[in-house]
């Protein structure tokens, strides 16, 4: 007889507030009122700026243009808070440079500091189209950005709230602003796109030649 599958460990230890996200799991609702943190909230996505949008469309942009060099599809925009100017933009590389930093919003950041000849970047805000994951996102906390952008919750890694809440956590000597979820289901669907694409490939290549002719002249639907 099969046991009921546990709830993944996490479930476990947020307990109840959980809702669906672009990715098809599930991650905490947004509840800033259950964080110890009140200097350094947590909001959803209608608290976006227009500022905000125009440079989520661009991460996006961006995202795309990975998932054509084989990259796991993530764009990143560090933009000046107050001018609404973009200092340094990126995606992800870690494919390419076989560099397991090769985060798009790392090297976004990275770029934006070295352009900025600062470090310190209070007066930025970051806006990548996934959710930072704890390297990520202790790298935010780090470099003092002031306020981070993110798309789609990433349920496996995600560290503003998913997994851990680590850019808005006060044991910390500095907080971001941290805007939730913008541009959710687009972010989202250029990650599930190119993963689907890519377990196409990946079974095409094991697929013997023969039966791949076969398949063609029967033209067979996609299993997608
Ligand atoms: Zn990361």
């Amino acid at each position: 007889m099969m046991n009921k599958p546990h709830a993944p460990w996490w479930r476990r230890l947020l307990g109840s507030g959980v809702g669906p996200n672009p990715l098809g799991t599930e991650t905490p609702e947004i509840a800033p009122e259950s964080s110890p943190n009140s200097d350094a909230p947590l909001l959803a996505a209608e608290h976006a700026t227009p500022t905000d949008r125009r440079w989520m469309t661009r991460a996006l942009e961006l995202a795309r243009q990975a998932a054509a060099r084989g990259e796991v599809p993530v764009g990143a925009v560090v933009y000046d808070t107050t001018t609404g100017e973009q200092i340094a933009e990126a995606s992800n590389t870690r494919q390419q440079s076989n560099d397991p930093t090769g985060h798009a919003e790392l090297l976004a950041v990275r770029a934006a500091a070295a352009t900025l000849d600062d470090w310190r970047l209070t007066g930025c805000t970051v806006v990548v189209t996934l959710e930072p994951c704890p390297m990520c996102a202790g790298m935010l906390v780090n470099a003092r950005v002031g306020r981070v952008v993110y798309g789609a919750d990433d349920p496996k890694a995600g560290a503003c709230r998913s997994l851990f809440a680590i850019t808005t956590d006060t044991r910390l000597n500095h907080c971001c602003e941290v805007v939730a979820g913008l541009e959710a289901e687009r972010c989202g669907r250029v990650l599930t796109e190119f993963f689907r694409q890519r377990r196409h490939e990946q079974r095409a290549a094991r697929t013997p030649l023969r039966a791949q002719h076969n398949d063609h002249n029967a033209e067979a639907p996609d299993d997608a």
